[in-house]
């Protein structure tokens, strides 16, 4: 019994609220995950040892980069790419030559190397920790976990992981790094809650791909349920219980039912051709962020990906990817969709986006600043080489590239014109090269009020109704309190959409939208009877998008 259980004689239920991030709900046994801090074996080392104590140093990076690659590689074997970049995202921070040359420093000044490497860890982790942007900042808990699983190795000392589940649990832990989750034997994780995190730190993204419940973010309030015997998590809705009553669970089991129910009416949609029942046909693509969610997505039913979101692939990396490592995430995509559209959209950092590498530069207001095709034209060197990758990568498959943040036609020009070079400087070099249209995507006001001019000019319109949002109704759309002006379904924001639409059809060129309205039960009718002839969404929302159509 523990000593909860002891001193409250009758459990009550306590409820712990966080941020949805992984759908779905999950009832269990709680397995506790609270390691110890982490305390280097020694402080300091003898005069004359260094270079020993380096070399300690070095063997231990090479057995945990090792470590780390296998198992990338494992994962990409078995489909699994996004956790296998983590992975290999990590094997590469482990052998990050500032990383040893700040442990040589401090071993040349006689730390030991295991204290070295978890300070110069913790400097790291603060860096990232102090940044804005929120998926950078998740990234400290990545240098803390390498850094750690060093000291361990030069320290010789096994820790107690998650591999020691048994039992299938709701995993309950301040925070969960990739490292922590790779370990746990398949089926045994239920449901994970977790005090820090965001939707876009790596616990949840693995919980999404492993189709695991997972509430993060609950805070401090974690350590009130540590030795609660059972925990329901709401992934959707996100929230956790700890202890819950006969009626909770009763609840949850209604939950369950339901979201089976539905995912098994479901079923028959996804590998349909939607179309409505007047006959329009409607293409339901995917929007990935990663090659390693194209096969899932094709197997949610995607028809194509209509929004491949670039930025990612530098994000995720400690130094901008050469145009050789583009060409081959993009042409791995374009292969596994085939004779299916891929749009690659080029380069939108700027606003909540920053990328390591790039000096963006001190803005008032970012989210009006040195955005997407704003900071593509400005950059050549950043720009000339992703436009490269997506043409050579063209010719293996059927891909398209857009544009984002256009609010002027002179900004397409110029961004046609890049486009065009590169391909001239290509094909005289007797490079091989394919077909790629040139879409826009519309998500200023302004690029909406003018998309007569853009269609001109344009093969197709996407409309990025995250940001279209923003703009028109000058609502940050990270602020929370402006929740109520964050409506794709305003009139302002709808006479824009139809506006976009009018001038399409007139030019002859098809419109999408692949902002989040694209896959929200409720606005699909009004998009369709707009104009749009294609949605894009996150993978899992295609077969609820196409039953819906089916029924218009
Ligand atoms: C949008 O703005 O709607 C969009 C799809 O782009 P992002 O969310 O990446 O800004
Ligand atoms: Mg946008």
């Amino acid at each position: 019994m523990s000593t909860r259980d002891e001193a409250a004689g009758k459990l009550e239920p306590i409820r712990l609220t966080g941020i949805a991030a992984a759908e779905g709900v999950a009832v269990g046994p709680v397995f506790a995950h609270v390691p110890g801090e982490l305390k280097p074996g020694r402080e300091h080392i003898l005069e004359g040892a260094v270079e020993a104590e380096m070399e300690r140093f070095r063997r231990a990076v090479e057995v945990v980069a090792g470590q780390l690659s296998e198992v990338g590689e494992r994962l990409g074997e078995s489909g699994s790419g996004e956790e296998a970049a983590i992975f290999e995202a990590h094997a590469e921070i482990a052998g990050d030559p500032e990383l040893e040359s700040g442990v040589e420093e401090r071993v040349r000044n006689l730390q030991s190397p295991e204290a070295a490497v978890l300070a110069v860890g913790e400097e790291y982790a603060d860096v990232f920790a102090a940044m804005e942007d929120e998926y950078m900042a998740a990234r400290a808990d990545d240098v803390r976990d390498v850094t750690g699983q060093i000291a361990v190795e030069i320290m010789g000392r096994e820790v107690a992981g998650l591999e020691v589940l048994e039992t299938p649990s709701v995993v309950l832990a301040r925070s969960l790094a990739p490292s922590d989750t790779a370990r746990i034997p398949r089926g045994m994780a239920l449901g994970f809650v977790t005090a820090e995190g965001s939707r876009t730190s790596h616990v949840s993204i693995m919980a999404r791909s492993m189709d695991i419940p997972a509430v993060v973010g609950v805070g401090a309030a974690l350590d009130g349920v540590l030795e609660a015997r059972f925990v329901a998590v709401d992934g959707t809705e996100g929230y956790a219980v700890a202890d819950p009553g006969p009626e909770i669970l009763a609840e949850f089991e209604s939950k369950k039912e339901g979201i089976t129910a539905e995912r098994a009416a479901l079923e028959e949609f996804k590998h349909v051709e939607a179309r409505t029942r007047d006959g329009r046909r409607i293409e339901v693509s995917a929007n990935l962020g990663s090659a390693g969610e194209a096969e899932g997505a094709l197997a949610w039913g995607a028809e194509g990906v209509g929004l491949f979101r670039s930025e990612f692939l530098f994000m995720e990396r400690a130094k901008l990817p050469t145009e050789d490592e583009q060409y081959e995430v993009y042409r791995e995509v374009a292969v596994t969709f085939g004779e299916r559209p891929v749009i690659i959209r080029t380069l939108d950092v700027g606003g909540d986006k920053s990328l390591p590498g790039v000096d963006q530069g001190e803005e008032e207001n970012p989210f009006l600043g040195w955005r997407g095709i704003r900071m593509s034209l400005d950059t050549p060197e950043l720009f000339e080489p992703q436009l490269r990758a997506i043409l050579r990568a063209a010719a293996h498959g059927n891909l398209k590239v857009m544009f984002p943040m256009v609010s002027d036609v002179g900004e397409l020009r110029a961004a046609k014109e890049v486009l065009a070079r590169c391909r001239e400087r290509l094909e005289g070099d007797g490079v091989e090269v394919g077909v790629v249209d040139a879409g826009v995507m519309i998500e200023t006001p302004a690029a909406a009020i003018c998309a007569a001019e853009l269609a001109r000019e344009a093969a197709f319109f996407s409309i990025g109704t995250n940001d279209l949002v923003q703009y028109t109704m000058a609502a940050d759309r990270g602020n929370e309190r402006l929740r109520h002006l964050r409506g794709a379904d305003h009139p302002a924001v709808l006479k824009l959409i139809g506006e976009a639409c009018g001038a399409a059809r007139e030019a002859g060129i098809w419109v999408g939208v692949c902002g989040e309205a694209a896959g929200d039960p409720a606005l699909i009718p009004t998009l369709i009877e707009l104009g749009v002839t294609e949605l894009s969404m996150g993978a899992s929302a295609i077969p609820r998008a196409k039953k819906i159509l089916s029924e218009l």
